[in-house]
């Protein structure tokens, strides 16, 4: 048994940042930026009206009652063609760009139009309402650096900084294989002593929302040329996974078929609870997880574990998001392995957040874990802690989310 910080660095030394490819800035949301990004134009590139109102010179609207004439008109996405005169203005719509020789802009509500004459009804300044060439940012400036998940304001930035195509991470494929002879896929009505695959599920979407793309290969039956059969379709990806037959039962035959195939063992057995009895090694030269059956137990060895390798192959830092909470029960000392308690937020008494352990933290319990708002991560041998220590915990939705 090894600790799991032993666990993952092993895991990671076995991963490097995967290729780049080229995307539109189109289909890029949630893809990892391979480099830094610079603004190849200006924002905005010319000097524009910040509202509507008329485009003049400052000089020539500097006290109520001065009166301009009103010479044309010019929207955003135009350009009025000609420098403006001394007492003149041009009717101005927001974003469009100042005629040459406007200084300012006068609103609409500080003005009033006789025919074709402006009267001033407040003074402007030079620059009022005026948002130079280049405000937001200037061509050249890096905007966005490499390593950089794109969000949704991340990719507007993009695509404002003139790019169409950009340079990313592939996305890690993460081929996932259940086994167990008493599953049934996700949908089926499992009969008598059948249950449900839920982890092949689960891992896809967690694959997906880390930013890799899963590869099922479905569920094989606890028959050794079966499961040999099916981890040889674990072809063009950048990790295996597979939930079940990681223990010692005698149904437990994941190991010894992988190694069968050629499994380059790294390690068996991490002291965490749930998910002590994990595989770790390399398939063929691809990263293989052997994750065990309870739901709970890969799921928890999915955080700490596949999250970081993927993350890792995006070029994204690969720490958990820890933080602290105030613990709201009593919890008796630990023992070697550490712990991932289900535990949710309560409201505390002196206000703000407590954190509460679930009672029953057994480790085929999902429904705890799906209504879980934090993992309590307890160290081995973590001494007795009482109700309003603070503890060290992993909020799910963050976790989950990327
Ligand atoms: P195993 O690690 O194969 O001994 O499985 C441990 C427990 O997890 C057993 O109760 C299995 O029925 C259950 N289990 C195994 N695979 C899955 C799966 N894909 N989805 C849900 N439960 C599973
Ligand atoms: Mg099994």
């Amino acid at each position: 048994m090894i600790a799991v910080e032993e666990a993952l660095a092993r895991i990671l030394a076995a991963v490097q940042p995967g290729p780049r490819e080229v995307v539109h800035v189109t289909a890029a949301h949630r893809r990892v930026l391979a480099e830094d990004l610079a603004a190849r134009r200006s924002q905005p590139p010319l000097a524009v009206s910040a509202m509507d109102g008329f485009a003049v010179r400052a000089e020539d609207a500097d006290r109520a009652g001065c009166v301009l004439q009103l010479v044309g008109e010019v929207p955003a996405g135009r350009m009025f063609g000609r420098p403006l005169a001394a007492g003149e203005a041009v009717r101005i719509f927001t974003g469009a760009p100042l005629p040459e020789g406007a200084d300012a802009i006068l609103i609409q509500e500080h003005a009033r139009l006789e025919g074709r004459q402006v009267v001033v009804e407040r003074p402007v300044e030079r620059g009022r309402y005026v948002r130079p060439a280049g405000l937001d940012f200037e061509r050249g400036w890096v905007g966005l650096r490499a390593g950089t998940r794109l969000d949704a304001r991340a990719l507007g930035l993009a695509a404002a900084m003139g790019h169409a195509w950009l340079s990313v991470r592939r996305r890690p494929r993460v081929a996932i294989l259940s086994t167990g002879d008493e599953l049934v896929p996700p949908g089926e009505t499992p009969g008598g002593t059948a249950i449900v695959a839920t982890n092949g599920l689960t891992f896809a979407a967690l694959v997906e929302a880390w930013g890799g793309e899963p590869v099922d290969l479905g569920i094989a039956p606890d028959d050794p040329s079966k499961l040999r059969a099916a981890l040889l379709e674990a072809r063009a990806v950048d990790f295996i996974v597979t939930s079940g037959g990681a223990s010692v039962g005698s149904y437990d035959l994941v190991q010894a078929t992988a190694a069968d195939l050629g499994l380059e063992l790294a390690f068996w057995k991490v002291a965490m609870r749930p998910g002590k009895p994990l595989i770790f090694g390399r398939l063929q030269g691809i990263p293989f997880l052997g994750f065990p059956g309870n739901p709970v137990s890969s799921t928890v060895c999915a955080i700490v574990f596949l999250r970081a390798a993927i993350r890792t192959a995006l070029g994204l830092p690969a720490e958990l998001p820890y933080s602290e909470a105030v613990l709201d029960r009593d919890l008796g000392a630990n023992d070697e392995r550490q712990d991932f308690l289900r535990a949710n937020f309560v409201a505390g008494a002196e206000g703000g957040w407590r954190v509460r352990p679930a009672p029953l933290q057994d480790s085929s319990m999902f429904a705890t874990l799906a209504r879980a708002d934090v993992l309590l991560v307890r160290p081995p041998f973590d001494p007795p802690r009482q109700a309003g220590e603070r503890v060290r915990i992993l909020e799910l939705e963050r976790v989950l989310a990327g």
